[in-house]
């Protein structure tokens, strides 16, 4: 039972405040949570969770790290805060200095944003500047895949998937761009003929007017949980490069270890002409995304009209959110991640597999600290997200999508715990 100033909380959340896809008058559940640690979650109520989502990728050391909350007090100290327009300051350097030693070599010119969201805008103005100085402005509209997703304000929106991102809610005012098929290989597999000849009839056709492709390599996030082909993404940037478009990817959920590589494009491996970060960028602890082109991209929008990038957040190179982002960085590189990340995949693989068995499951699939079960019919939000509370985990379904994606620090006992109390709420499912 919840105290009656929890009582009260709930009352005023309720009233006046939205969460994420919701009814500001939902009848479905949201939980106080009064603090969090490692893996942690603890409710009000004394409850405590085992958190199987990372906040949403971001978590990846888990919550309150000392070293995290240490970077974070010691920059309060000089300065929370300061405009980057004519000021620059050490967190952004060498936040930035960190990045360029593990972002593909030809990426070198960064620019450090607020979200995950606007680092798609970002790379999507990057990419109509770059051509307007190379004098091909006709190269206006955006290719991407089908299943995607990149953010939710109207430049993003227009290339997440056309069903899931809801267009026909927004038909007229989004931009038209041109969506290709998913590939059908997956992860592992090759690439066929058949699964690039929509890609490539595409280019063929419209390479005059296309900008750039912008994709979520190897895993799509939001838009359906999917592990595709990396020979795919192999072969995308050969036809970019053969049709004169950009490649952006869009690596704000894979990026920092997700997938087993640092960044999911060395799954291929390739390199993006634009790479967007964000999400698991500063450890969880703030809201900072990082969209880093090329210095050819960079050179010719300086080359050209007007000789400046046109954007420029408020908030633009938080010191604090810098902070803490390059001690998040440091924090991964000296872990054991890549070991890390393959015992949690393994272990997701073998503990999730007997999901497989259950009437209610299509399919069961694993890669990297990622792994997803995925029901015949959409789940049912309102039981659900009880039942998994009851069980004394935090796992939050999407769709016919329930997933995990836990901080690398889990061990494997309390992973086991995530796993059987999926097997369990899934098996409790109307078939
Ligand atoms: C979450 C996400 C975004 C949007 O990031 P926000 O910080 O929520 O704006 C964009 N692209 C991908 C692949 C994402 O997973």
């Amino acid at each position: 039972m919840n105290d009656p100033a929890t009582q009260r909380l709930l009352e005023i959340d309720r009233a006046h405040i939205w969460h994420p896809y919701s009814a500001m008058h939902s009848e479905l559940p949201v939980f106080p949570v009064e603090s969090a640690r490692g893996v942690r979650l603890y409710l009000a109520d004394g409850r405590e969770l085992i958190d199987g989502m990372a906040s949403w990728w971001c978590a990846i050391h888990g919550y309150n790290h000392p070293r995290l909350n240490a970077a974070l007090e010691s920059q309060l100290e000089r300065m929370a805060h300061v405009m980057f327009g004519g000021l620059t300051h050490e967190p952004a350097v060498s936040l930035v200095e960190t990045l360029l030693t593990i972002v593909p070599e030809p990426l070198q010119s960064v620019f450090i944003c607020d979200s995950g969201s606007v680092a798609v805008e970002v790379a999507m103005k990057m990419a109509l500047q770059y051509w307007q100085a190379r004098g091909q402005g006709g190269k206006q509209r955006f290719a991407t895949l089908r299943g995607g997703y990149h953010g939710d304000t109207l430049g993003a929106m227009s290339v997440c998937d056309p069903v899931t991102g809801m267009h026909r809610l927004f038909t007229s005012v989004l931009a038209q761009q041109h969506f290709v098929e998913r590939p059908r290989s997956r992860f592992g597999e090759p690439c066929s003929d058949e699964d690039i000849a929509p890609l490539a009839q595409l280019f063929a056709g419209h390479h005059a007017e296309i900008a750039a492709l912008i994709l979520e390599p190897v895993v799509q996030g939001a838009g359906g949980m999917y592990f595709y082909s990396a020979d795919f993404l192999r072969r995308a940037r050969e036809l970019c490069d053969a049709h004169g478009i950009l490649l952006i990817a869009d690596e704000i959920a894979t990026g920092f270890g997700r997938s087993g590589k640092l960044f999911a494009c060395e799954h291929a491996p390739i390199a993006p002409d634009i790479l967007c970060l964000g999400k698991a960028l500063t450890g969880g602890y703030l809201s900072l995304a990082a969209t880093i082109a090329t210095t050819e991209v960079s050179a010719t929008i300086d080359a050209g009209d007007p000789g400046v990038f046109m954007h420029g957040p408020t908030f633009m190179g938080n010191p604090l959110a810098c902070a803490v982002a390059r001690a998040s960085i440091e924090l991964l590189l000296e872990s054991p991640w890549a070991a890390r990340i393959e015992a949690i995949e393994r272990q997701l693989g073998e503990a999730l597999a007997p999901c497989r068995d259950l009437p209610q499951v299509a399919e069961v699939r694993v890669l990297g600290a990622i792994g997803v079960v995925e029901m015949k019919r959409p789940v049912d939000m309102r039981t659900i997200s009880r039942q998994f509370v009851d069980a004394g985990v935090w796992v939050r379904p999407f769709g016919r999508l329930v997933y995990l994606m836990p901080a690398y620090v889990i061990d494997a006992a309390d992973l086991d715990r995530l796993c059987a109390a999926v097997t369990e709420v899934v098996a409790l499912q109307p078939r």
